[in-house]
């Protein structure tokens, strides 16, 4: 396979052969049989790979698209949200709460760190009743890992009274542990172009029946983005309610064979050992790290440029000279960090690649 460019962004992401060749096949009838086999594949595919019993909403969009339907369909204006943000994505759920004229209170930290499951579940009982709580997984722009398993025991003792639990979780879903079910996640939304190693085009959202239950009561407008219509289609009629992109199902249909072929646990341990292999390889070339040591990502790493390299031009030079796509920081972090994506199709090779032209570059 021809790989001109080392996409090491942290998405979109490489997408194996057979995935591209999904995209390639004729475009089907939406509404035939077919595309109902197709999606009920989908359907089960995706509740495995969700770890959840309930529906995967399908829609046609980026993430983002996914994380302002979960804020439409289950606020009413005025209701009361907390967010925590640890980074540029958790400010995402800020701002898209605001656009839907919630009440909005944030729960900060600072970059590199995650968020404390004991101060979340603090705040929930100290600042609320809340309507939902929003919180990202993995943060892409800091190369941090919430440990979102601990924030659902912290949140367990107040039972049916805690608020919605809606999780960006983009940049791990696949990648990360995450038990939808286990850990009482109302929403959970990602996108096919991570590590789903699928182009760019789906959103995918989980929606428990909590989550449904919010969806009826709310009196957010909502057409598009409807749960209880995308709900109603893909149980009933095995559809999405609109056009989707037909050729990005055909392939996320074989992306998602790959991954639960080599089974969810397997994957979840592949991305910590190239994480480790990545990190260890950056610690030696004296890199230094924007996340603590504890919370660092198995799907994206943030490093601090050499002293006296400014972040853009490293990532100018590994473009130019090497062929190595990486990305540079975001909002309040560009040109402090930049970042390597370890996620999905990749390979200990594509990553020694960056290691040895970092090294040249320090060299030079
Ligand atoms: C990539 C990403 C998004 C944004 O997804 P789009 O597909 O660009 O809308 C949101 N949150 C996280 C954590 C991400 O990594």
């Amino acid at each position: 396979m021809n790989r001109p460019i080392n996409l090491r962004i942290p998405g979109p992401t490489p997408v194996p052969p057979q995935v591209l060749e999904a995209m390639a096949r004729p475009v089907i009838a939406h509404r035939g049989p077919e595309a109902k086999a197709l999606m009920d594949r989908l359907r089960a595919k995706l509740r495995q790979a969700f770890q959840t019993d309930h529906e995967v909403l399908i829609f046609t969009a980026s993430g983002t698209g996914g994380m302002e339907a979960a804020v439409a369909n289950l606020l009413s204006p005025g209701d009361r949200v907390l967010v925590v943000s640890v980074g540029v994505f958790g400010e995402r759920w800020v701002d898209l709460a605001n656009a839907y004229r919630a009440s909005v209170d944030v729960l900060r930290y600072p970059h590199g760190f995650p968020f404390v499951p004991e101060e979340v579940a603090a705040q929930v009982q100290r600042g609320g009743p809340y309507r939902a709580l929003f919180v990202t997984h993995n943060e892409t722009s800091t190369g941090v890992a919430n440990d979102l398993g601990a924030l659902a025991q912290a949140l367990a003792p107040l039972g049916e009274a805690r608020p919605l639990l809606v999780v960006d979780a983009i940049s791990s879903l696949a990648a990360i542990d995450l038990q939808t079910d286990a850990w009482g996640c109302d929403v959970v939304v990602t996108g096919s172009q991570k590590a789903l190693m699928t182009p760019p085009g789906l959103a995918l959202v989980s929606v428990s029946p909590r989550a449904l239950a919010a969806a009826e009561r709310a009196t957010n407008p909502r057409f598009y983005w409807d749960f209880r219509r995308m709900h109603r289609d893909a149980v009933e009629h095995k559809q999405t309610s609109f056009t989707p992109a037909v050729s990005l199902l055909q392939a996320l249909d074989v992306a998602l064979d790959l991954l639960l072929e080599e089974g969810l646990p397997h994957s979840f341990r592949r991305h910590q050992e190239l994480a480790d292999f990545f990190r260890n390889g950056a610690a030696d070339l004296g890199l230094e790290f924007l996340a603590q040591a504890h919370c660092r990502s198995n799907t994206v790493t943030a490093l601090l440029p050499p002293q006296g390299m400014a972040a853009e031009a490293l990532v100018k030079r590994l473009r130019d000279e090497f062929g190595i796509e990486v990305a540079g920081g975001q909002g309040p972090l560009k040109g402090k960090v930049f970042r390597v994506g370890h996620m999905g199709w990749v390979s200990r090779e594509d990553l020694q690649a960056v290691l040895d032209a970092l090294r040249i570059i320090l060299r030079t």
